[in-house]
């Protein structure tokens, strides 16, 4: 055994066949059919994010063609041919990584040698891993070659990004979505390979790096490796975190009970002991955020995973949820600030203090950037068109609310209190990407909104997001809250995503995903902030200008005249 070459559990675990390919049974379905029945297509087309096994599916092709018993759809895996695919010495299943520099020459290669008949198989399989990334005069080669390919030809692109695999070679393909595996569906393959490695791990370590291989299971795989190779003994949740770099749940709960609080040496102590043990403070100010995040999901009954558990629903009690919006948006807007902040111990010891105050106690807005702060808010305030030039459309600046409007959850009333009072510019084109504040989110949101409506022409989904309100910005994602009431708005606008993600994305310039949440029933109190105009609340410095100037609002449509932005 100890001459053997090492070889990882990604390797030695791989599926050797369709059977025992998880989570892709729609894609295997198919294939299997298709070769059952005779009808052996010449491209495909894989697409999916990395570790969900395309080469592993593009390699089961391979052999379905090739197994000498074949075509079939259950390669037998012992012959000459199938073996020869396995260990990867078959010189006519050619595997090309599209990524290398040598592309070009790689196709160009291609190109003569699919014109000779396989030398020992059946066909000549060629699996282009990364596709997209072959060069555009690459991708016009292989075209070529795709337009007429060979009898014996069969060619297998994978890739992460299918939008750039340009049409007239995707028009020639058969193409397959592979979907990220569950945590189940992970968690379940790792038990196997935990079980046959005869592993000592705690059921709950195995879940942990299920999740956080987020779908993919070459990550979960390679993941489990590390945690092996650290691990003494019996390996536990702790040890995964420790590997992984991620923040553990008990360290998570530790600071919300210190936060929980008005004891600042405590806070100051747990800081320090948190630095001493070696913690990176971006990836815990990170995992503070989601945790926080996570406890207003409990605390507003969407989340079953914690209501059990002593702790957590402790940590639901102790805060409010309009505290617990605020306390997000401090981790959040800390972990975004590192970027300029050198002093990272001071950075975790502010958030630290920030999140203990009160939200009421906050005077200044908590999470101002010094680059944005730099910035003069006139330059960015234009003077407004005379109200003649558009007569018909003047509108009263005390535009009364539309009444499709719910009330507003009692958070956005609490974090709208802390915005900023000056407008910020709208990010550059090229912060795609980077991350915005859930101020600036909010500020911009009836924006979006009519972007989504009027440009994405997607008024019911429009209409479907106006009866939620975003309450949390973290981990690249924004949190929509909606009450009781709306849940049949907040469970559409689930299978409608994309389109408000489109609508930030061109607003802001940012990438946010949606996610959404439902939240407790504003109190009647709470509603009076909401009563301004949804325009005074996006341009705080209007009733000034107005005075300054005179005039009155234009009905802005589409394009906002006080922004310079198009
Ligand atoms: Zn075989």
């Amino acid at each position: 055994m100890a001459s053997m070459p090492y070889e990882t559990l990604y390797r030695k675990y791989r599926s050797q066949t369709f059977d025992d390919v998880i989570g892709q049974d729609h894609v295997v379905r198919t294939i299997r059919n298709a070769i059952r029945a005779g009808r052996i297509a010449h491209g495909y087309l894989f697409c999916g994010s990395r570790g969900t096994g395309k080469t592993t599916v593009a390699r089961l092709i391979a052999k379905a063609l090739n197994c000498g018993d074949g075509p079939t759809p259950d390669p037998c895996n012992v012959c000459d041919e199938c073996r020869s695919i396995t260990d990867g010495s078959a010189v006519d299943v050619v595997e090309m990584d599209a990524a290398s520099n040598r592309s070009v020459d790689d196709i160009d290669a291609l190109r003569e040698g699919v014109k000779y008949p396989p030398m020992r198989l059946r066909y000549k399989v060629y699996i282009i891993d990364e596709a997209h990334q072959l060069s555009a005069t690459a991708k016009d080669a292989f075209l070529k070659t795709l337009e007429e390919p060979p009898p014996h030809a069969v060619f297998i692109l994978a890739t992460t990004e299918s939008s750039k695999i340009p049409i007239t070679i995707r028009s020639r393909c058969l193409q397959f979505d592979f979907r990220r595996g569950t945590v189940d569906e992970i968690g379940g393959r790792l038990k196997t390979v935990a079980e046959a490695e005869h592993l000592d791990i705690e059921p709950d370590a195995i879940e942990l790096v299920a999740r956080i291989a987020m779908g993919s299971y070459r990550d979960s795989l390679s993941l489990l490796e590390q945690v092996i190779g650290y691990a003494e003994g019996r390996i536990t949740t702790k040890d995964v975190y420790t590997v992984s770099g991620m923040v553990d749940e008990d360290a998570l709960l530790e600071i919300g009970e210190v936060l929980a609080t008005t004891d600042t040496a405590s806070a100051f102590a747990l800081a320090d002991r948190l630095m001493r043990e070696g913690r990176d403070v971006r990836e815990l100010l990170k995992s503070a955020s989601n945790h926080f995040r996570d406890v207003l999901e409990l605390k507003v009954g969407a989340d079953k995973r914690h209501s059990n558990d002593v702790r957590w629903r402790d940590q639901a009690d102790a805060f409010g949820q309009d505290r617990l919006v605020h306390i997000i948006d401090i981790f959040a807007g800390a972990e975004k600030d590192l970027r300029w902040n050198e002093q990272h111990r001071l950075a975790l010891e502010m958030a630290f203090l920030k999140a203990m105050a009160r939200p009421k106690e906050v005077a200044a807005p908590a999470m101002a950037t010094p680059v944005r702060a730099a910035a003069s808010p006139a330059e960015h305030v234009r003077t407004p068109p005379p109200a003649e030039a558009k007569p018909k459309e003047t509108k009263p600046v005390e535009k009364p609310e539309p009444s499709a409007v719910p009330p507003q959850p009692q958070p956005v009333a609490a974090a709208q209190e802390e915005a900023p009072s000056e407008p910020e510019p709208a990010p550059a084109s090229d912060a795609v990407g980077a991350s915005v504040t859930l101020g600036e989110v909010q500020r911009e949101w009836q924006k979006v909104l009519r972007h989504v409506e009027k440009i994405l022409r997607q008024p019911n989904v429009a209409a479907l997001a106006r009866a939620g309100q975003p309450v949390a910005v973290a981990d690249n994602s924004l949190t929509l809250g909606f009450t009781q009431k709306w849940r049949f708005h907040r469970d559409k606008i689930d299978t409608n995503t994309q389109w408000i993600e489109q609508g930030l994305m061109d607003v802001l310039g940012t990438r946010l995903k949606i996610r959404t949440i439902l939240v407790d029933e504003p109190e009647p109190e709470q509603q009076q902030p909401m009563q301004q105009s949804v325009e005074q609340v996006a341009h705080p410095l209007l009733n000034d200008v107005l005075t300054t100037f005179g005039g009155t609002v234009v009905d802005e449509n589409d394009s906002d005249p006080w922004e310079e932005q198009s």
